[in-house]
Formats: structure tokens, C-alpha cells, sequence
């Protein structure tokens, strides 16, 4: 791509990020968090966007994989409970401030490969719980919050493994670039329509009321029973003020909360996983009462392991969303290896904590109330895809009948 093309790309990417993604308020504060280095340039545009927009302080909070892999290839290894809980604490202070907060990540999805898988979970297990009570406000969306992910060289190397840097590096912002709809005379406004009908899609489900939803696929065949008073959430996401805002550039979901004692069953997924610098390739569940009772994983078996051991409830879903495999992302044909990406091109669950905000009165409730309404709490919340255009999901309302929700993978009713 040329200088001045990528550059407009930038600014476009940026703009979306602050206006549509954060909504970001008049005198509303900014909290950066980067994960690479090498995602400077488009943080430098975001921050110019901001402060341009009137934004009275932009903060960032760097971090980059060196610095991790360094630690692992050198620290010691009883070292590994260690945390720098001012960097947690400098954005729980943010969300109490009321920040909008960005979180910027290129994750290089091999980037702890060959490295002890007991030491990854150690270093995952203390950062789950550090991270806690950001997850907590989190939750309850009680700030605009957003999550993008631009190319990084780590990342582009790894889904084009046979390409030299630079053409890996094009191919993938080529595919961002479609994905998040860059490309489009005027992004915001095409962004606007998605997330008003996302948000039209996820209405009529609430409206239906399901009891459970039954998924058949090839390797899968699995029951979800969904919690009274659960709230389908699409597109657009809401402040407890009333500031929307979309939390995921881009996102083509509709979710809603599972309950975590009714889901009975099997699921294969369909996508490799990618968790905090290891892959999880070809793995399967099975579900007893809302628990994974039994699982297995081509390669990566350590790391699912030590997702479901990453205290209690891990094993339990928090999460059911529906794409249909139609969707813009899945239609560009290509495995991002990076979860806002392919899970918004598949129906996917997500293991450990569940949105309060997808239950009736969800954001209200202690945690007692929150579990005994059948949401679930945890200290991980990971995606993982099992959707395919061989997979039919039936909706059952609560006098038995059922009604089909998709069939092959797209959606089965008209709005
Ligand atoms: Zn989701
Ligand atoms: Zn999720």
C-alpha cells in the first residue's frame, strides 16, 4: 500500500475508534492500553483524534511482547505470581474517573510457544486475578469501552506463514481493512446501519423469549439452556447513562447469557484458538449440567486445561452468540488466528464470566444473584468458535415447541 493510502487508512481507523467505538464524550478522558510497540502509529492517530476532538487528557499505557517473552526465556521461574498491580490499578482508577478506555492489541499468537505451558498458566492464572475488578465495571459497561486490533508483523507472520514480512503484513491489514469496513466510502455511517440492525436482530430474540437453543453440526450437538429474563445484546452497547457505544471494531454478534447449569452436550470447534501467546487447534468439550466434564484439543491440551483450571466456574459458559456464516469477516475466507476477528465470522460460546448486562436487572444484582438467576462468574472470559454452514440451531420456547433460528448456518427468519 502507498504512504498516503495507509495513512488515510490511519486517520479513517482512528476516527472510527473515537467517534463511533467510544463515543467519546465532550471533557471525557482517555485511557490508552497497547500491547506492542509496534501499534504506535495508529495510537499516535488515535490520540491526535482525541485531542483534537477536545479530549482534555489522553493517557497510554505501553507494553510489548519482547518484554513478555523476555520473562519467560529469563525470569525465575518461581517469579511467575509476580504483577505490576499499579497498571491494573491505573485503570480501575480511570473507570471510577469515568475514561473512556481503549485497549489497542496486535498479539502474536505463537508468541509463548515451546515455553512452559505450566509457567503460561501461572502468569495467566495472576493476571486473571489482577484483573478482576476492571472485568467487574467491565460487565456492567460502566464506561465506553473498546477493544481493536490492528496488524502487527508477530501476528501477520503467523497467518501467512509462507509469505515473505512486508506481503504477510499487506495481506492482513487487507483483510482488517475490509473486515472493519476502512474501505467504505464513509465507514462511520456503514457502521451505523450495521450495528442498528445488529441491534434490531438481537431485539426480536429477546422478544422470543427462548428457554433453550439446540446446535447440530458435525461433531457437535449441544443444549443451552438460556436463564428467564436474559437480554440478546447486538451492535450498539449502553453506558448506565446512556452513552452508546460499540465495544468491538468490528462485530457482527448478537450474544446473550447461557445458564451456567443448563448446558448438556458435545461441541467441536471450529476455529484454532488463539489464548495469550499459544494455539489451540482441533479441540472438543463436553458439557454435563453446565460443566465441561470431559475435553481434548489436537494441540494446545495445556493451555485449554489451564483456561477451564483458571479457578471456579471456568468451566462454565458465560456467553452464546450467533453470526451468521455469511458474515463480511467470514466471507474474506481467512482464519485471523485472533479472537475479534473470527468470532465475529462463526457462533461462538464463551468460557468463565458472563455480561450482567445480558440478564434483567443483571447490573443490579450481588454475585450471589447474579449466579443464582443462572449467570455465572469467573476470572476468564474466552471466546472460542464452533459455528460452520453445517450447523442448524433451533430456539425451544418454554411450552416445548421449538422454531428453527438458522439452518446451515444462516439465519432462519426475517425482521
Ligand atoms: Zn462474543
Ligand atoms: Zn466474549
Amino acid at each position: 500500500m502507498k504512504e498516503k493510502d495507509f495513512q488515510q487508512i490511519l486517520a479513517k481507523y482512528a476516527d472510527l475508534a473515537v467517534e463511533v467505538g467510544l463515543n467519546l464524550q465532550p471533557g471525557q478522558r482517555l485511557f490508552i492500553r497497547a500491547n506492542q510497540l509496534e501499534l504506535a502509529p495508529i495510537i499516535r492517530e488515535i490520540v491526535d483524534r482525541a485531542y483534537q476532538g477536545g479530549c482534555p487528557l489522553v493517557s497510554v499505557l505501553w507494553h510489548d511482547d519482547h518484554e513478555t517473552r523476555s520473562r519467560f526465556e529469563h525470569a525465575p521461574r518461581d517469579s511467575f505470581q509476580e504483577y505490576p498491580t499499579w497498571k491494573t490499578d491505573a485503570q480501575y482508577q480511570s473507570i471510577l474517573n469515568g475514561d473512556a478506555l481503549l485497549g489497542v492489541r496486535g498479539d502474536s499468537p505463537d508468541l509463548l510457544q515451546g515455553y512452559d505451558p505450566d509457567l503460561i498458566a501461572t502468569a495467566a492464572k495472576t493476571y486473571a486475578k489482577n484483573v478482576k475488578p476492571i472485568r467487574e465495571k467491565i460487565v456492567i459497561n460502566a464506561v465506553q469501552w473498546l477493544g481493536i486490533c490492528p496488524p502487527t508483523p508477530g501476528w501477520a507472520r503467523a497467518v501467512f506463514p509462507d509469505l515473505p514480512e512486508d506481503e504477510a503484513l499487506d495481506r492482513l491489514w487487507e483483510a482488517v481493512i475490509q473486515a472493519c469496513r476502512l474501505d467504505q466510502p464513509d465507514p462511520k455511517k456503514s457502521w451505523g446501519k450495521n450495528l442498528d440492525a445488529l441491534k434490531e436482530r438481537a431485539a426480536y430474540l429477546t422478544d422470543r423469549g427462548y428457554d433453550k437453543l439446540h446446535y447440530t453440526a458435525p461433531g457437535t450437538d449441544l443444549e443451552v439452556g438460556l436463564p428467564e429474563g436474559h437480554i440478546w445484546i447486538g451492535g450498539w452497547d449502553e453506558t448506565p447513562d446512556g452513552v452508546q457505544f460499540c465495544a468491538n471494531l468490528p462485530t457482527e454478534e448478537v450474544f446473550t447469557l447461557p445458564h451456567r447449569e443448563r448446558v448438556n452436550g458435545t461441541v467441536r470447534a471450529t476455529m484454532p484458538l488463539s489464548y495469550q501467546g499459544s494455539l489451540i487447534e482441533e479441540f472438543q468439550l463436553r458439557f454435563e449440567e453446565g460443566q465441561v466434564v470431559e475435553f481434548s484439543a489436537e494441540k494446545g491440551q495445556e493451555a485449554l486445561q489451564g483456561i477451564l483450571e483458571t479457578g471456579p466456574n471456568a468451566g462454565r459458559l458465560g456467553e452464546v452468540a450467533l453470526v451468521p456464516h455469511s458474515s463480511p469477516i467470514s466471507q474474506l475466507g481467512l482464519v485471523f488466528l485472533n479472537t475479534l476477528y473470527d468470532e465475529n465470522a462463526s457462533n461462538h460460546l464463551a468460557l468463565g464470566k458472563g455480561y450482567r448486562f445480558n440478564l434483567k436487572g443483571g447490573t443490579e444484582m450481588t454475585d450471589q444473584e447474579f449466579m443464582a438467576s443462572g449467570g455465572n462468574d469467573s476470572l476468564v472470559h474466552v471466546d472460542f468458535m464452533f459455528g460452520s454452514g453445517e450447523m442448524d440451531v433451533d430456539g425451544f420456547l418454554k411450552d416445548g415447541r421449538s422454531e428453527p433460528v438458522m439452518r446451515s448456518g444462516e439465519w432462519a427468519f426475517e425482521l
